[in-house]
C-alpha cells in the first residue's frame, strides 16, 4: 500500500502544505511501480512545486517518478498555441530526462491517458487548473475508483486562492490586503531542482515522442480554413530559458519604467510573460520572488498585476464558474444597466474579426492580436469596452470578446482574459456617470486613448506591420 506523510513530504520538497489538495480518493491497495506526475498546468521543470511534491514521493515510496502529459483538444486551441505549448515542452522532456525522470507524452482526453498510465502507479500526483475544461478533465479522473489514491498540487497561484479569499472578491481593494500579508510567506526561498533516487528509462518507451517532432502540423485544417492563421506571425520564442532571459532583460531595462510607461502601447514597457505564464513554462512566484530580491525599489507597481490582478481573475474563474456567460459574471449593477441601455448592431462578426471597423484604433488592436498574439493591455481595455459598445446584446458581445481572445490571444483561455473580458462589461468596478452605449459602466473613448498616449503613431505601426506581412488571402 502506498502510504505516505504529506507532512513531511512537503517539508523535504519545500512545499507549503496548503498548496496540497489530498482528494482522499483511490485505492489504497495500489502497488504500482511507480510515481505518476500528470503534468498538465504547469509546463515547466523548475520552479514547480507539483513536480518537487512528486519527487520527494518518490523518493519516500521508494520508487522511480514517471511524468505523464496528455496532448488533447482544448477549445479555441489554435496551431499557434499548440506550436508554443509542444516547443515549450520539448525543453521541459529534455530536462526531466537529464534528471532521471521518466517522461511520456500521449494524444487524446487526459482521463483516459491519465487512467491508462495510473493504473500502474502507486500514488496519483497532479496540478491545479480552474477553467471549465481543466476542472472536468480533473473531475473525470475523480471518477474511477480503481486507480491510487490522486492529490493536487497548485503550481499557477503564488497565494493558494483559498487562503487569499475564499470567496468571490468584489475588487482588487477586497483582495490586495490578504495577497500582502501573505505573499511574504510564500515567496520563500524555492528549492533547487532535484532527482528522485530511483531510475526507470524504461518508463519512457510508452511515450509518443513524435507528438514533439511534428508540432506545426496539428492543426493544419484550421489553419488552412482561417486567412487570419496563415499571418507569417511576429512569433514568441517558447520555453523556460528564453522566457526567464526575457524575463531577466525586462528586470534589467524595463521594470523602472513599468509604472508610469505600462499603459503607453509605444513604449514597450510590459514584460511580456503573459504567454509563458499562461503555459506555466515560467512561474509567477519566481517572477515575483526575483523582481522583489533585485529591484524592490520599482516591483511594487509590477507585484500589483503579476500577483495582485492575476490571483483576483484565479478568483473570479474559481468562485464564478459560470464565467463565460455575461448573466452569471456580470454583477446586477451592470448587467441591468446595459440591459436598460439601447445600442445598434454596428459591424458584422465577420468585419469586426478582420479589423474593419471605422475606428483606426480598434482595428490596430485587433491586427495586434493577430500578428502577435498579444495585443497590448490598454487596447485590450479599449478593445472589450468597444466591443461592447458596438452590439444591441450584452450577451452576445461579451461571448463574442471572449471568443475573439481566446482565438487569437497566445495568453488566451486563461482566468485573466475571462476576468479582462468581464472588467470591459463591469466586473471588479464601480457604477460610473450614465454615457451613451455603456449606461453605468465605465466607458472608453479614442479621444482619451489619444490624451493617454500617441494612438496614431500607435495605428500607424500596426498597419505597417500589416501590410509587410499579410498572406495571400483567396
Ligand atoms: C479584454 C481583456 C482581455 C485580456 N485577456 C488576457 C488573456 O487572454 N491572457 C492574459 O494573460 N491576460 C489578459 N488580459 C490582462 C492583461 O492585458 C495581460 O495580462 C497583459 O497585458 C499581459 O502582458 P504582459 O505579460 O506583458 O503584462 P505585464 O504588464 O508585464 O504584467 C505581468 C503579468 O501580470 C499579469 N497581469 C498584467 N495585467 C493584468 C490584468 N489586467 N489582469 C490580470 N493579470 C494581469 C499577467 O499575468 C502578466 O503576464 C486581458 C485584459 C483585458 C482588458
Amino acid at each position: 500500500m502506498a502510504s505516505i506523510d504529506i507532512a513531511a513530504v512537503c517539508e523535504r520538497a519545500r512545499v507549503d502544505p496548503s498548496l496540497v489538495r489530498d482528494t482522499n480518493i483511490g485505492n489504497t491497495s495500489a502497488t504500482g511501480g511507480y510515481v505518476l506526475l500528470w503534468m498538465q498546468k504547469a509546463q515547466r521543470a523548475y520552479d514547480n512545486p507539483a513536480l518537487d511534491f512528486a519527487v520527494e514521493t518518490a523518493n519516500a515510496l521508494d520508487l522511480p517518478l514517471l511524468v505523464v502529459f496528455a496532448l488533447a483538444d482544448y477549445p479555441s486551441a489554435t496551431v499557434h498555441h499548440i506550436t508554443f505549448m509542444l516547443e515549450g515542452l520539448k525543453e521541459t522532456v529534455h530536462a526531466l530526462r537529464e534528471r532521471g525522470i521518466a517522461f511520456c507524452i500521449r494524444r487524446g482526453a487526459p482521463g483516459a491517458i491519465v487512467r491508462e498510465f495510473g493504473i500502474d502507479a502507486a500514488i496519483i500526483i497532479g496540478d491545479e487548473g480552474r477553467t471549465i475544461t481543466e476542472l472536468e478533465w480533473r473531475r473525470h479522473l475523480l471518477a474511477y475508483p480503481e486507480l491510487p489514491r490522486r492529490i493536487f498540487v497548485e503550481t499557477e497561484a503564488v497565494v493558494p486562492p483559498k487562503i487569499a479569499c475564499s470567496k468571490l472578491a468584489w475588487s482588487a481593494a477586497q483582495l490586495r490586503p490578504r495577497i500582502s500579508a501573505f505573499l511574504p510567506h510564500f515567496l520563500e526561498a524555492l528549492k533547487s531542482p532535484d532527482s528522485p533516487q530511483r531510475i526507470d528509462a524504461s518508463l519512457n518507451s510508452r511515450s509518443d515522442d513524435t507528438l514533439l517532432k511534428r508540432s506545426s502540423e496539428h492543426t493544419d485544417s484550421a489553419r488552412s480554413a482561417n486567412p487570419l492563421l496563415r499571418f507569417q506571425r511576429i512569433e514568441f520564442t517558447p520555453g523556460y530559458a528564453v522566457g526567464m532571459n526575457l524575463f531577466r532583460e525586462f528586470l534589467d531595462q524595463k521594470l523602472s519604467r513599468y509604472a508610469e510607461y505600462r499603459n503607453d502601447p509605444n513604449s514597450a514597457a510590459q514584460s511580456d510573460m503573459s504567454p509563458y505564464l499562461h503555459f506555466g513554462q515560467v512561474a509567477a512566484r519566481r517572477l515575483a520572488r526575483e523582481a522583489l530580491r533585485l529591484h524592490p525599489e520599482h516591483a511594487q507597481a509590477y507585484i500589483e498585476e503579476l500577483v495582485v490582478r492575476r490571483e483576483l481573475a484565479i478568483n473570479f474563474v474559481t468562485y464564478c464558474p459560470d464565467y463565460l456567460h455575461f448573466e452569471s459574471a456580470i454583477p446586477a449593477w451592470a448587467k441591468d444597466s446595459l440591459n436598460a441601455t439601447t445600442r445598434k448592431n454596428m459591424f458584422s462578426k465577420r468585419d469586426l474579426e478582420f479589423a474593419r471597423t471605422d475606428d483606426p484604433f480598434w482595428n490596430a488592436a485587433q491586427l495586434e492580436m493577430i500578428l502577435t498574439g498579444k495585443m497590448h493591455n490598454y487596447m485590450r481595455m479599449y478593445w472589450g469596452k468597444k466591443i461592447l459598445s458596438w452590439f444591441s446584446d450584452p450577451h452576445e458581445s461579451y461571448s463574442f470578446a471572449i471568443e475573439m481572445n481566446d482565438r487569437y490571444s497566445l495568453d488566451g483561455r486563461d482566468p485573466n482574459g475571462y476576468a479582462g473580458v468581464a472588467w470591459c462589461f463591469g466586473r471588479h468596478d464601480r457604477p460610473w456617470p450614465h454615457r451613451e452605449d455603456f449606461g453605468n459602466v465605465r466607458s472608453m473613448t479614442p479621444d482619451g486613448l489619444r490624451r493617454k498616449f500617441d494612438a496614431d503613431l500607435y495605428a500607424e505601426r500596426m498597419l505597417k506591420v500589416y501590410n509587410a506581412r499579410k498572406p495571400e488571402v483567396s
